[in-house]
């Protein structure tokens, strides 16, 4: 039989599931918004675009992780 391919598969899967879990506990997760410390305006939140990087449309500050 194959012992060895059934281990590999069981630990392939546990580290992807800790990786998963630790994500999405992570608070805000991958939705929500982006909001300006300025004029409080607010975008929704682009997945992999820091909200520091995006300038607000109203008055150009570097806007904040709601
Ligand atoms: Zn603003």
């Amino acid at each position: 039989m194959s012992l060895s391919q059934l281990k590999g598969r069981g630990f392939g899967q546990g580290r992807r599931n800790q990786g998963q879990g630790r994500g999405q506990g992570g608070g805000a997760g991958p939705g929500g918004n982006c909001v300006c410390p300025a004029c409080g305006h607010k975008i929704p939140h682009r997945p992999g675009i820091p909200c520091n990087q995006i300038s607000c449309p109203q008055c150009g500050a570097p806007m904040i992780r709601e």
